[in-house]
């Protein structure tokens, strides 16, 4: 048993609904990835200003005292050399012992190294100093200067080395940021493009085609889609135009039955009397000539006796052809009853209605009725007309059917036109 190959135009369709989640759960990943990613910066960005907060701000400031009390430690020692009594001198260098003791001073190998020698020296000179002592003190001094100057120079230094740092972190925190942002943009133009593409273009193209969908036009076609829902409704759209072609066919089959006479394809009698009426009030409307008839075959019965239903019933088909080809578009004409044949003529008047009556002759007798077998048959109908201009329609017939009379009482196969009792 071999399983039946499947269609070709057979196209993988997602459900809108999935499609939605799946690009919201990827938007929503790649949101949590960018913000995760810049989270990092912006952690060090925090750790570095905590840093600075607690450490290097500490630390310069720490320098910079430091580098302050080399500075009062050398003028102190300036003091020690040159006090003018034993007591400043002894005040001064207590002053140089307090400053070397303290404990910034003393953590500092360098620092705690300079301090104990300058201390040192100054407690060793002997006052009042000598050139040569004021010429170490001059040394020692301009090395207090110094490393005063390289404490503040090393605070300043590793300040704007951790400035430096962290504003780096910042502007890749934020260069990040931009990416995060630029990606969001993208991915939300990406899913409006989406949205337009397979949602949007297709509901438009549904309503454009629904607002001319025509039971006779062409079959509503779309192209080819992903998205499952607007398959659906594109294949409802489908069957319910074929429902609608179907409808309208049997609509217009109902029309025709209701219309027209099934065996000559003429209108019947009932429409035939709402299209003359119309006629006749158009006529009216404008003043214009319109004439009434009613044409009926003679003999026929005979027809039916002789040569069978059949052929009667050919004679028929054959006679509502010739008044169907010999009357003009806009003559209106039915089968009024079993071989009985009414028309109304627009702007035509009684005469010239006489005149289309024999045409109609003529070519009866030149187109006869032919049997299956080959046979013609002489066929010749009586007929009635009645000027209808400025009557009624039931009037008009009923005049047109006394001319049918007379026509019959004068022995057939000719034209009576009945005139109006007011002698038109
Ligand atoms: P007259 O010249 O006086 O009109 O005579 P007639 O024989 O034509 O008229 P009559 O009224 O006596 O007969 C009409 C016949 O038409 C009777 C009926 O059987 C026949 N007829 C009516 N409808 C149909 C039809 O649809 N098919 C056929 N074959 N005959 C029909
Ligand atoms: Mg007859
Ligand atoms: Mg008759």
């Amino acid at each position: 048993m071999t399983t039946p190959a499947k269609p070709a135009d057979v196209h993988r369709t997602w459900r809108a609904g999935r499609v939605l989640l799946a690009l919201t759960s990827v938007f929503a990943a790649i949101a949590v990835c960018g913000v995760v990613w810049l989270a990092v910066d912006l952690y060090a960005v925090g750790v570095a200003a905590g840093r600075l907060q607690g450490e290097t701000v500490p630390w310069t400031i720490e320098r910079q005292r430091l580098g302050r009390n080399l500075e009062q430690l050398r003028l102190e020692g300036q003091r020690v050399l040159t006090a003018s009594s034993p007591a400043g001198r002894q005040d001064a260098l207590f002053l140089v012992h307090v400053l070397s003791a303290q404990p910034g001073m003393a953590d500092d190998p360098r620092t705690a190294s300079l301090a104990a020698e300058v201390e040192r020296f100054l407690q060793q000179v002997e006052a009042p100093a000598t050139p040569a002592d004021m010429q170490v003190w001059e040394a020692l001094s301009s090395r207090l200067r110094l490393m005063a100057d390289d404490l503040s120079v090393e605070g300043g230094k590793r300040m704007s080395r951790e400035l430096g740092r962290m504003s780096g972190e910042m502007a890749q925190a934020s260069y990040k940021l931009l990416f995060n942002l630029a990606l969001m943009a993208g991915f939300m133009a990406a899913f409006l493009l989406v949205v337009r593409r397979y949602l949007i273009r297709p509901l438009q193209r549904i309503r454009r085609v629904l607002s001319a969908l025509d039971p006779r036009g062409p079959v509503p076609a779309f192209p080819p889609g992903p998205m499952a829902e607007i398959r659906a409704v594109e294949d409802a759209i489908v069957r319910f135009h074929a429902t609608l072609l179907e409808n309208d066919e049997v609509r217009l089959r109902l029309e025709r039955l209701a219309t027209t006479d099934g065996l000559t394809g003429l209108f019947n009698r009932h429409h035939f009397m709402a299209l003359a009426a119309d006629e006749m009030a158009r006529a009216a409307r404008y003043g214009r000539p319109i004439t009434v008839g009613i044409a009926d075959l003679d003999h026929f019965k005979q027809v039916n006796d002789t040569l069978g239903h059949a052929a009667g019933d050919r004679v028929l088909k054959t006679f509502a052809m010739l008044l169907g080809d010999t009357l003009r578009q806009t003559d209106r004409v039915c089968r009024y009853g079993g071989e009985e044949f009414a028309f109304v003529l627009p702007e035509t008047t009684p005469e010239e209605a006489q005149l289309l009556g024999e045409r109609l002759r003529t070519r009866l007798l030149e187109s006869p009725p032919v049997l299956p077998d080959g046979r013609h048959l002489s066929v010749t109908f009586s007929l009635g007309l009645a000027d209808a201009s400025g009557c009624g329609l039931e009037e008009s017939l009923a005049r047109a059917d006394l001319g049918l009379y007379e026509a019959k009482r004068a022995g057939r196969n000719r034209t009576v036109v009945t005139r109006r009792p007011d002698g038109l």
